[in-house]
């Protein structure tokens, strides 16, 4: 079972994101034959708290809840009495008392979620739903999953991730996902600024200076966001060069022809088109980038099935 909470993929094991995707697969075709896809979640009360903006994450996790029979509480902090001086853990542990025992979080500082599975313990089970520049555990398995419909074979993947390494917690669970997964050839891309400094979270990886001497023979291209919001939080002030980051790291149709015209390019969304990526190549034959969105929802399903029966997945 995944255990209580799902706070990072460090607590996965490789049979269990197998059958996560196993179980993903069943809840896309039952959906696919407008069957409800199970009341697995009915009688449950799933709150989602979204501390930080979310557009795709906050959306995915609504519809696969409510495909699944949950009843769905909604808190944005701008309309929460934190913005009285509660404190999150009394927010939650009134949630809870509620009889809400199904919360989805996402919040700016890194580790609080995980804090506050410490202080629910068992009376409820938590998801991050993004903590800082920490962990993004549900997006990392969307993304595998989506990998597993769109390439031959994960253990011979050959992928290239590209941009802002430090802030992305997309890249900090993808990567270790993959490694998990038996990926044997990631290779990363980034400015020397927007590297991790700690080497423990780029094992598994190689990293190369120049995205041009990466590119050749690689099945996907994963690109990340600049997570400007975080320049100058705890992981440390960048002084950033924007009009350089462009001219060396921006995903261009001309670096098509060294990685091969069947590459996939992923990109966690929001896209900032023309910095990170040109916007030709958004919505190209390579762009997987919408994929990856529809494919959130039947992981989202299997993850939270998976929470509310641990055993489907023993
Ligand atoms: N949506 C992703 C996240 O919440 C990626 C991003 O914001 O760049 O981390």
């Amino acid at each position: 079972m995944i255990g209580q909470h799902l706070l990072s993929v460090d607590q996965l094991t490789k049979q269990q994101v197998v059958t996560l995707m196993d179980n993903a697969d069943t809840m896309r075709e039952l959906d696919h034959k407008h069957i409800i896809a199970s009341s697995g979640l009915a009688h449950t009360n799933l709150g989602l708290l979204f501390f930080e903006h979310s557009t795709r994450t906050r959306i995915s996790f609504e519809i696969a809840a409510r495909r699944l029979g949950a009843n769905v509480i909604l808190l944005q902090e701008a309309m929460s009495s934190t913005q009285k001086g509660e404190s999150l853990t009394d927010t939650v542990c009134n949630l809870v008392a509620m009889g809400i025992n199904l919360l989805v979080i996402r919040h700016m500082q890194q580790g609080i979620v995980q804090q506050l599975a410490e202080q629910v313990g068992r009376k409820a089970c938590i998801v991050n739903a993004g903590d800082g520049a920490g962990e993004h555990p549900t997006q990392a398995l969307q993304d595998i999953y989506t990998l597993s419909h769109c390439v031959n074979s994960l253990q011979s993947l050959r992928i290239l991730i590209l941009g802002d390494i430090l802030h992305s917690r997309v890249a900090h669970s993808l990567i270790k996902l993959l490694v998990l997964m038996g990926v044997t050839d990631i290779r990363i891309v980034a400015p020397k600024n927007l590297l991790l400094s700690d080497e423990k979270q780029l094992k598994g990886t190689v990293v190369h200076d120049r995205l041009t001497e990466a590119l050749p023979g690689v099945d996907v291209i994963y690109i990340l966001r600049l997570q400007q919001e975080r320049f100058s939080d705890q992981v440390g002030t960048v002084i950033f060069d924007q009009s350089s980051y462009i001219k060396n790291y921006r995903l261009n149709p001309s670096h098509l022809s060294l990685a091969g015209n069947q590459v996939h390019i992923m990109h966690p969304g929001p896209v900032n088109q023309g910095v990170e990526i040109s916007h030709q190549l958004v919505d190209s034959d390579q762009s997987i980038i919408l994929k990856q969105v529809s494919l959130g929802i039947p992981m989202r399903m299997a993850i939270l099935t998976a929470l509310s029966s641990p055993n489907m997945i023993a």
